[in-house]
């Protein structure tokens, strides 16, 4: 779909050749065969090897650990474009990106050593976790605790819940409790960053159960993991132990911030293709001797849809470039996740409209959109939750 260029959507030339070689390859290997991957539940190995290729497990790790050193803004233009076509392989991607943040922003020197050089080339990918299964908007009511042994290293026991990427990842940045008598708990937090074995159910200290069944996001696994007396060595505290002890709570709400754009930024992709197919759809279909895009009732939804994304896309972008100036953007980021997953259910739900019938049908895409589009609205945190936090900030901000 055309749209013209303004100042506020403007790409740099770096940024215009990246998102467009990411679209060619959304268009000629992504959309051609998520339906197929969706409908059998079944992971994208070849498009993963693809995208390790095109660099994109790197986007925003420093060059001198062998990524790219592109901003957020940059890849939340990634992401948008990823989206478009197929929101797990965003997924892929997602909580690698927080994980190679909380690295970037928190990690030693040997931590980043350690493991940004492998997770720039996606030799390993990580994947994040806070939520249990009696917790998820309410962080500080984790149960999991890592406990301190006599040899020095920490002993991690606990379920955690809902883990993308949980069986194929090598690496889990995962939040416990190290002081659970700790008030406000928490202060009584921490980040370790522990080690699996890519895909394997069983590793020493931690099970991955089978994936959880889902109603839409699917091909990429969300998994519990047990932590049942797992070893981890002082110097895999996020931070190290010295700095990083008690740290983890903050650490993992300020990654959510920049999760909160990533997050913003699919729903403007899925937006942007539900519009898409309405678009070309509207224009097939005839009722009473028209296309059905030359009734008003269509075209007035096809305005209102393109009008929310360009507003989503807007906020997306703005949150991003605040956060890359380094000025304070949790308000903003709060705004455009809640504004831009909204957009992205509800312009899905007008193009299923649009669609009649046959937006029923598998055999059209708009219904594995219309599946994967809720999603948006729970991760990284619930609209309710959004506007906790959007209230919060603007009284912070406006205090009298
Ligand atoms: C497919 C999928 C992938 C996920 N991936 C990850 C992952 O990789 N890592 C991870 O850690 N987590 C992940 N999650 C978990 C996700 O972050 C949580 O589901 C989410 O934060 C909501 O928590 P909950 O499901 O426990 O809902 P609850 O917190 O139990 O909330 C239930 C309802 O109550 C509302 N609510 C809660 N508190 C309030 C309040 N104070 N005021 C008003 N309303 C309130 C919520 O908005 C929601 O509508 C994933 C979830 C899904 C579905």
């Amino acid at each position: 779909m055309a749209v013209a260029t303004s100042p506020f959507t403007e790409k740099t030339d770096e940024q215009k050749a990246i998102t467009e070689m990411v679209r060619q390859f959304v268009d000629n290997e992504v959309i051609p065969i998520a339906e197929e991957h969706d409908h059998e539940d079944k992971f994208p190995d070849a498009l993963v090897e693809q995208m390790r290729e095109l660099g994109l497990f790197g986007v925003t790790i420093p060059e001198e650990y062998g990524g790219m050193g592109l901003d957020l803004t940059t890849y939340a233009m990634i992401v948008e474009e990823l989206s478009r076509g197929w929101i797990s392989v965003s997924g892929i991607v997602n909580t690698h990106f927080i994980g190679s943040y909380l690295l970037m922003r928190f990690g030693t020197d040997e931590q980043k050593q350690e493991f940004l050089p492998k997770m720039a080339t996606g030799e390993i990918r990580a994947a994040f976790s806070l939520s249990e299964p009696e917790v998820g908007s309410d962080v500080q009511g984790i149960k999991s605790v890592a406990k301190k042994g006599d040899d020095g290293d920490w002993e991690l026991n606990g379920q955690k819940m809902w883990v993308t990427n949980g069986l194929r990842s090598g690496v889990v940045f995962v939040l416990m409790k190290t002081d659970p008598k700790a008030d406000p708990p928490h202060r009584g937090m921490t980040c370790f960053i522990t080690e699996k074995e890519p895909g394997a159910a069983e590793n020493p200290g931690l099970t991955v159960p089978p994936q959880i069944k889902k109603m839409g996001y699917k091909g990429v696994e969300s998994t519990e993991l047990v932590y049942s007396g797992f070893k981890c060595p002082p110097e895999r505290i996020l931070g190290g132990e010295e700095a990083g002890l008690g740290k983890g709570f903050a650490q993992m709400m300020d990654a959510l911030e920049v999760g909160r754009v990533n997050v913003a930024a699919r729903g403007v992709g899925i937006a942007q293709r539900a519009l898409e197919l309405a678009l070309r759809y509207s224009q097939e279909r005839k009722t009473f001797g028209r296309e059905i895009a030359k009734h008003q009732a269509i075209q007035f939804k096809l305005a209102d849809m393109a009008t929310k994304i360009e507003a989503a896309r807007l906020l997306t972008l703005k949150a991003a470039r605040m956060k890359d100036a380094g000025e304070r953007s949790d308000l903003e980021a709060g705004m455009a996740k809640l504004f831009a997953s909204e957009t992205g259910k509800e312009v899905v739900e007008e193009s299923f409209r649009i669609h009649g019938g046959y937006g029923y049908s598998k055999e059209y895409e708009i219904e594995r959109l219309y599946r994967d589009a809720p999603l948006l609205l729970i991760g990284e945190g619930t609209s309710e939750i959004q506007r906790m936090v959007i209230g919060k900030k603007l009284l912070e901000r406006n205090k009298i």
